[in-house]
């Protein structure tokens, strides 16, 4: 049997200096130094293939971390963002809509990971952002940012001024008939009111969000998730229906009966 030369190499925490002489004939183990000044025989190729990587000190410190994020965590706002981005992302009926499918990146898979590489510059206040909006959830395409369209949700606040007059956004949609999330949209990306109220929609091109659970969400990404026929939500919000609506009303699906 080859005894594989690891002597002086490092394998996470563990750095190989010496054969472990006591140990079974049938494979070799190494002696490890870890960091944390521990000493522990390893069987080669579980070095080799990354299977140990500490004195286990690796592991405590990942139970800790866990334990105090069971109890520290849980229920916070950025919890439920983690919560509802993986939701979405492993429910298959998305392919559905034939939309892309977004993954989360795998360290992510577990909230630690997501805090890991998120926590910074977490407030209540910012939402959870994908620079590009095809990519998936992964440190390299998020980034938390304060969204303009967050005013969403206190549209009914949101009084403008036009053609002499000033009312809320969505009573100049119902006169001028126009879809309010368009306009809202519009406005959040700093357009003038007039602008806003009277150029046609860009059908297609004129992406709209809505902020949901802190997250900004595309309307198929929203259907999905309330899990409303695309063509349905489509239709209630070109009625002008507002989000929360749209999204809270169950669809009547109808049948001959009802129609008798
Ligand atoms: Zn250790």
């Amino acid at each position: 049997m080859s005894i594989k030369q690891l002597e002086g190499q490092t394998f996470g925490r563990l750095t190989a200096f010496g054969i472990d002489r006591s140990k079974s004939k049938k494979s070799a183990y190494w002696i490890c130094k870890c960091q944390c000044g521990n000493e522990k025989s390893v069987r080669s190729d579980h070095l080799i293939q990354g299977r140990i990587r500490s004195c286990g000190c690796l592991l405590v410190e990942a139970r800790h971390r866990s334990n105090a994020f069971k109890h520290g965590m849980k229920g916070t706002r950025i919890y439920r963002i983690w919560v509802s981005m993986k939701n979405r992302c492993n429910d298959k009926s998305y392919k559905d809509y034939g939309e892309r499918g977004i993954c989360v990146c795998e360290k992510w898979q577990n909230f630690e990971g997501f805090w890991e590489d998120m926590k910074e510059g977490y407030t209540d206040a910012l939402t959870l952002d994908r620079k590009d909006n095809d990519g998936n959830y992964c440190k390299e395409n998020c980034r938390w940012a304060t969204m303009a369209q967050q005013s969403l949700n206190k549209r009914n606040n949101h009084i403008i001024e036009f053609g002499g007059e000033r009312k809320p956004v969505a009573e100049f949609c119902q006169e001028f008939g126009i879809n309010s999330s368009t306009v809202y949209n519009r406005l959040a990306k700093g357009w003038a009111p007039v602008r806003a109220l009277t150029e046609p929609p860009n059908k297609g091109r004129e992406m709209v969000y809505y902020v949901i659970n802190g997250e900004k969400l595309s309307r198929p990404e929203v259907a999905r998730m309330f899990k409303i026929p695309a063509s349905i939500l489509w239709h209630r919000l070109n009625e002008g229906w507002g989000i929360g609506r749209a999204t809270s009303t169950p669809v009547a699906y109808r049948t001959h009966n009802h129609l008798e």
